[in-house]
């Protein structure tokens, strides 16, 4: 079975696009808080239908694209709070 990507709206699978990496989700034991961030990122609260809180298993994966986005965002962040900071000074 190919790995496809878990995130809501993303159809993206293993071999659909050259240098598209695969992640899997780190596990509870590996790195608690890491896995809270990515659940929390992936923002798959509850399971539609199930009302119970979305849990990745050892097969989901996160390509990524989302990565890179979340990059972008980050540096785009710290570049903006060091402008508002050098506004304050
Ligand atoms: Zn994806």
């Amino acid at each position: 079975m190919p790995d496809s990507c878990c995130a809501i709206g993303c159809t993206n699978r293993r071999g659909d696009k050259p240098g598209l990496c695969f992640y899997r989700i780190p596990s509870e034991k590996e790195n608690p808080e890491r896995r809270r961030l990515w659940i929390c990122a992936l923002r798959r609260a509850s399971v539609p239908g199930e009302g119970k809180q979305w849990q990745p298993s050892k097969y989901t994966r996160l390509c990524s694209e989302h990565f890179i986005k979340a990059l972008t965002f980050a540096s785009t962040m710290k570049n903006f709070l060091s402008f508002t900071s050098q506004t304050a000074a």
